[in-house]
């Protein structure tokens, strides 16, 4: 065997055999596979290899489509068949909710070209005879549906592999992946040891296992999962044409023609874990115990719309386990932890994403980033926070209810409340709705009564009205607000202030001033957006989205040199404090222990003070409401006595307390754009309208080369107020000039002053004119929009400046 390969790919199931398919095409030839039996021995083998393509978010859609569009090439270059079946799908819609949520789900296609529309319940019949639809209000039909060979599929991969120069190792269990000091792997097997610049760990079922061998606990945990094969059905039998793969998903059933019956596939309603102390190193081609009576409830839902399954004898029942993530999303990227090891784990529908999770990480290694945005995906999205019970409650939770909506702004009471602020209590006794991130507890809004929280619609729902008050009483009088939800580094050292420079891509502030500076990657792509205040000659806080801090670890420790700057993330040990509003300058005046009038402390100031009783507060002058506005961070054992402090102080100000939601609607009002919906990795900084922030006359930085070779504009960062009734703009909403889509709505929501429903998105920069008019598409109605082509509140900023 050899005895080296620049990367090592670990596991042979349909994702470790499609990384290393696509490292060959890439370029990468010399890549190998290591399987510890034959090729698809954990859940690849008995999948039931169903394919859709209309999902959300956005890149798992374009995964999907990639996966599925792959099928047909993979065939040709390898001269495997896959079993490829292009039958179409259709989504049952049983309810007004499920007709809402697949027409959200038409809108958002239009982005990436995807075709799903409505159907009559006649085009149902003759597409699907076998469903009676007097139990269906509507159907969606997506276009890209169908299913796969699940082996066959497997082994195109690895020989198309193969033939591009890849090795494929069979019977080679991997026993120790031990690090170098230069980052490289020594990979252990019985037939010897691989020298590895990259690992891989793609071990499905025993990610886990794997996982432990270099040291970290990755958040998974194997479910069990049913499907049935029907008999022979007659009607299906004489039908001329194969039936369209078929969702149920309010019932969390999936069917699709067998040979001449039906596989019927359930999210059962009580979910099983499986080995949950560890997967089995014995467990290979073998399934387990079925217990039938678990697809109890969605059978007989499935027989209403179904009736020939009453009738139908089963043939072959399969038990099967496969292994979640918390969110049932795949967790993919480089380890945080890890210096050159990539994840390809927990993933829910390899047969869906196996192709997308290939291309991504060939790109991420090769080229040491993705080309689109993933970090719904990326393993760094969960920190240590994400522990085993918490993976064992969230993924029971989302399995069991794979058959309900997911609304737009949903917040899940599972696992929660995990990291909560000193001030929770009197935050929930005032009325707060949590919401969380990143493991952390924060107030959305504030209800008139407690316990009350979100109603779950695709409409208007039950806190829109409190937040527009909460907005009004941010613009009038002054607002508080519960800030500890952001990531806060402290960045110190002799060589701090020339590494920060080449990190970001602005000026770095004087000393005791605040710049607003995008992070590029290498190539020019907005991987950060942050706050940064230098405290010190050689000391600075940086402050960004909160949920990112580990992703922007992990880009600060690829640049960090050995000695001379030291990165604390001190993101969980600060508490934050936000007093927002033309009264909070009247508010702080009052308590701090130096002027804080607009000449000796202004807009974009930042430093260190007393407040109150509390030494060494750190205040931030800064806005993203549009108004007067100071964050304050400090431990957090002393948030609770800041907290009173300011309250009672800010009583005769007309001070209350706002939720996160506000601060979201106020700063739309302002165009001022949000990390994960305007802002993201999916955009360069030409294109969010960010280059006032970026100077590359300052010298080198990271995306500079990129910068001055940005190829002209495509898309435009766009305002407009929509006329829209009881609905609500929620993003990614097509956006449409003359009949055509043009763009999207990235986020969207309710102004408290101009009292408009206001979006924010891109369009084709060719389709920007004031003059023209643009539809938005709602809820199935094309909706005017206008376009402002400035802000709609205080458009020259005076008033955050006051
Ligand atoms: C009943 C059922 C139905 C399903 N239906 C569908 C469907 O319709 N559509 C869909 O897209 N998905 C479906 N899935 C999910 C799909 O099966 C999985 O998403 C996919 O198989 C995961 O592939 P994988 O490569 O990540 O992992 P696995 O298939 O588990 O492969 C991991 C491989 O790693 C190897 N390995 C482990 N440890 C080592 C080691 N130490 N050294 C070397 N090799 C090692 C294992 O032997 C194994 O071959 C279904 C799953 C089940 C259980």
């Amino acid at each position: 065997m050899e005895t080296s390969a620049r990367v090592v790919v670990i596991g042979g199931g349909v994702v470790g055999c499609s990384v290393l398919y696509h490292l060959a095409k890439n370029g990468w030839s010399d890549v190998m596979l290591l399987e510890r039996q034959e090729l698809t021995s954990g859940s690849s083998w008995h999948a039931a290899g169903g394919l859709f393509t209309v999902v959300r978010p956005n890149a798992a859609a374009e995964m999907h489509r990639y996966t599925f569009q792959i099928y047909k090439e993979l065939e040709k270059e390898s001269g495997q068949p896959c079993g490829f079946h292009l039958t179409g799908g259709l989504n049952v819609c049983r309810t007004q909710d499920e007709i809402d949520s697949n027409l959200m789900m038409q809108s958002a296609c239009r982005r990436l070209g995807i075709e799903g529309h409505f159907i009559s319940l006649k085009e149902v019949q003759e597409k699907a005879p076998i469903l009676d639809t007097s139990h269906m209000i509507g159907a969606f039909w997506e276009e890209e549906g169908g299913h796969v060979d699940p082996a066959s599929a497997t082994q195109a991969f690895a020989a198309a592999a193969r033939q591009l120069g890849a090795t494929v190792h069979r019977h080679t269990p991997v026993t120790a992946t031990t690090q170098r000091p230069d980052g490289t792997w020594d990979v252990v097997t019985d037939k010897g040891t691989i020298h590895a610049e990259y690992l891989v760990n793609a071990a499905g079922l025993w990610g886990r296992e794997v996982g432990r061998l270099a040291g970290i606990e990755l958040p998974l945990m194997p479910v069990e999962h049913h499907y049935l094969v029907t008999e022979t059905i007659p009607m299906i039998e004489n039908l001329e044409f194969e039936l369209p793969q078929i969702n149920d998903n309010e019932t969390g059933c999936y069917a699709r023609q067998e040979g001449k019956g039906v596989l019927l596939g359930a999210y059962e309603d009580t979910c099983i874990h499986w080995a949950k102390d560890g997967t089995p190193q014995d467990f290979g081609h073998e399934l387990l115990p079925n217990d039938l009576s678990r697809m109890e409830w969605n059978f007989n839902k499935s027989v209403e719309i179904m009736p020939c399954l009453g009738e139908a004898g089963v043939k072959r029942v399969i038990n099967g386990p496969m292994i979640f993530s918390p969110d049932l999303s795949p967790l993919i990227g480089p380890h945080p932890a890890l210096r050159n090891y990539f994840c390809a784990n927990g993933v829910m529908a390899g047969f869906n994403q196996g192709a997308g999770i290939g291309r991504v990480l060939s790109e991420w290694i090769i080229g040491g980033e993705p080309e689109l945005d993933i970090f719904n995906w990326d393993i760094a999205r969960f920190g240590d926070w994400a522990d085993t019970s918490y993976t064992e409650a969230t993924t029971k939770y989302f399995y069991e209810k794979r058959s309900e909506k997911v609304f737009p702004h949903q917040e899940f009471d599972v696992g929660r409340p995990i990291n909560k602020p000193q001030i929770y209590e009197r935050l929930a006794q005032a009325g707060g709705v949590f919401g969380s991130s990143f493991g952390g507890e924060h107030p959305n809004w504030f209800a008139s009564q407690p316990g009350q929280s979100d109603s779950l619609t695709y409409r208007q729902p039950n806190w829109w009205g409190p937040v527009a008050d909460e907005g009004k009483r941010i613009r009038n009088e002054l607002g508080l607000m519960e800030f500890s939800a952001m990531a806060k580094f402290e960045i110190s050292g002799p060589g701090a202030e020339t590494w920060l420079d080449f990190i970001v891509t602005n000026l770095l502030p004087k000393l005791g001033r605040i710049t607003l500076s995008p992070m590029l990657s290498p190539k020019g792509r907005v991987i950060g957006d942050f706050s940064i205040a230098r405290v010190a000659h050689d000391r600075f806080m940086v402050l960004g989205a909160d949920y990112m801090q580990l992703s922007f670890m992990r880009h600060f420790n690829q640049y960090l040199p050995k000695s001379g700057v030291s990165v604390k993330n001190l993101s969980n040990d600060l508490a934050g404090l936000h007093i927002c509003g033309p009264n909070a300058q009247a508010l702080i005046s009052r308590l701090a222990d130096r002027d804080m009038d607009t000449t000796s402390f202004k807009f974009m100031s930042a430093d260190k003070m007393r407040i109150g009783s509390i030494d060494n507060i750190m205040v931030f002058r800064i806005s993203f409401t549009g108004e007067c506005g100071y964050e304050m961070y400090l431990p957090r054992n002393r948030q609770a006595e800041l907290f009173d402090i300011l309250r009672n102080e800010g009583s005769d100000l007309g001070l209350g307390l706002v939720g996160t939601r506000s601060l979201m609607h106020t700063r739309l009002e302002k165009s001022f754009a949000a990390w994960g919906l305007e802002l993201s990795s999916d955009y360069t900084a030409l294109d969010c309208n960010m280059m006032a922030h970026v100077k590359p006359e300052k010298g080198d930085f990271i995306g500079r080369n990129a910068v001055l070779n940005y190829s002209p504009q495509q898309e435009k960062f766009v305002t407009f107020t929509v006329d829209i009734g009881d609905c609500v703009i929620w993003g990614d909403e097509a956006i449409f000039f003359k009949e055509k889509p043009i763009g999207y709505v990235t986020s969207g929501g309710w102004g408290p002053v101009t009292e408009k429903h206001i979006a924010l998105g891109y369009i084709n920069i060719e389709s920007y004119n004031k003059n023209n008019d643009y539809f938005i598409e709602i809820m199935g109605k094309m909706r005017l929009a206008k376009l402002s082509t400035r802000p709609l509140y205080d458009p020259m900023g005076h008033r955050m400046r006051k």
